[in-house]
């Protein structure tokens, strides 16, 4: 298997472009030891031939052209077999409406997620100009599925992680398990996996379980803190407030992923307010000493 990053920020990227807190700022200056960030998008392939996208960002198009595996091979082709939604916030699923020139694609996606999306969603029907433009594929929680057409080696799993409905969907329909989940992808051929989580609001006996049998974990880096935002002046919510597991503390996901044995353990989906960002931050090297590692915009790892 080879994963890339295509984007390993969260929200609104890195910097945010109404953003003036000290990172970004930094950053723009270069005054801080920090590099841009797109919001957090993954790539995975098992042959290097067919590739799913883990997540559909605003940023899409440029983080295809960023990475010349996922460019046509044909006058009129496209390598992406298949996008993965991990939930329906728009950071995560915007990209599909830039996909819209015409070309088939396979979105695989809960039912809470597809339907949150397709709903009275008037720009969706873009990705219906044409029978089999868009075909879902639904995940089922727990129940594995091939990823892609029928003698892929790649299964995938969907399970349930605390997580919370996009803010536009808010007080639209009740909270349900499929609102936001956590992917588990195996290669058959080699039986190496992956887990993908980007998104936890806490730590979970399940994570426990899934987590504990597998080579990679990527999980969820938004916030160090819970009163990041605060604390930086650019918000009123606490990290729990919108459903992110802080890592720093007694009980954040860094002392989890810290007792899990998986060859790598990255954290993704990094806010742009998080002290992890700078290269030179105790936090970072609390972090780093601990084995875990800070996912940036092109890494790589071949499984
Ligand atoms: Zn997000
Ligand atoms: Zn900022």
């Amino acid at each position: 298997m080879r994963i890339r990053v295509l984007g390993s920020a969260a929200g609104g990227g890195f910097p945010q472009w109404n953003c003036g807190c000290s990172n970004c700022q930094g950053l723009r200056s270069g005054s801080v030891q920090a590099v841009a960030r797109r919001q957090e998008s993954v790539a995975i392939s098992a042959d290097g031939d067919a590739w799913f996208l883990l997540n559909a960002s605003p940023e899409i198009r440029e983080q295809i052209e960023n990475f010349p595996a996922l460019w046509p091979r044909q006058p009129r082709h496209s390598p992406i077999a298949g996008i993965v939604l991990t939930n329906g916030d728009l950071d995560h699923c915007l990209g599909l409406l830039s996909l819209r020139e015409s070309q088939p694609i396979a979105i695989y996606a809960t039912s809470a997620v597809r339907t949150g999306f397709t709903d009275g969603n008037v720009l969706y029907r873009t990705l219906e100009r044409f029978e089999g433009q868009a075909t879902w594929r639904i995940l089922s929680l727990g129940v594995s599925r091939i990823l892609g057409v029928e003698d892929s080696s790649l299964s995938i799993t969907a399970f349930a992680v605390p997580g919370k409905r996009p803010i536009h969907l808010e007080g639209r329909g009740p909270p349900t398990d499929e609102d936001n989940v956590g992917l588990l992808i195996r290669d058959r051929a080699t039986n190496r996996s992956v887990a993908y989580v980007p998104a936890a609001a806490t730590w979970t006996a399940t994570l426990d379980r899934v987590l504990a049998a597998v080579d990679v974990v990527f999980f969820d880096g938004t916030f160090w803190s819970s009163a990041e935002l605060l604390t930086a002046g650019v918000g009123t919510k606490r990290a729990e407030d919108m459903a992110h597991l802080p890592v720093g503390g007694a009980a954040g996901s860094l002392f989890h992923l810290g007792r899990l044995i998986a060859e790598r353990r990255v954290l993704v989906h990094i806010n742009n307010t998080n002290p992890l960002l700078r290269e030179d931050s105790p936090e970072r090297a609390e972090v780093t000493a601990a084995g875990i590692e800070i996912a940036f915009d092109g890494m790589e790892i071949v499984l």
